[in-house]
């Protein structure tokens, strides 16, 4: 059973987007640190390579369920704008190819005119 120096929020750390690590200052002087991937792993608890302090990560559930309905409405939202669009451009083909046939028959009936 570790003892935690300290719960703090995972928004109150510092994001590095080149380490995909984020950091929180230690009472030593160096950072307590846990990855992005760590974090997706489900580890909670933020080391310091200098020291054997460990902080817990806290995750504010209700931001957190916040931030997954907006992915939800966002991913939904986006797949609904393609969906929309692509019937639209499907239109616009079947347009396109129809006047193409109409000016094929109009061409054909000429030639037939002619002979
Ligand atoms: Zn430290």
């Amino acid at each position: 059973m570790s003892i935690y120096h300290d719960e703090v929020e995972i928004e109150d750390f510092e994001y590095d987007e080149e380490d995909e690590t984020y950091y929180y200052p230690c009472p030593c002087g160096d950072r307590f640190q846990i990855s992005k991937e760590e974090l997706k792993a489900g580890v909670d608890v933020a080391t310091c390579p200098s020291c054997s302090l460990v902080i817990k990560v806290i995750f504010d559930p209700v931001m957190m369920l916040f931030i997954i309905s907006f992915l939800i409405y966002a991913y939904r939202s986006l797949k609904f704008l393609l969906i929309s669009f692509n019937d639209d451009f499907m239109y616009f083909e079947e347009q396109f190819i129809d006047e193409n046939e109409k000016q094929k028959n109009i061409n054909v009936d000429k030639e037939t005119l002619k002979n």
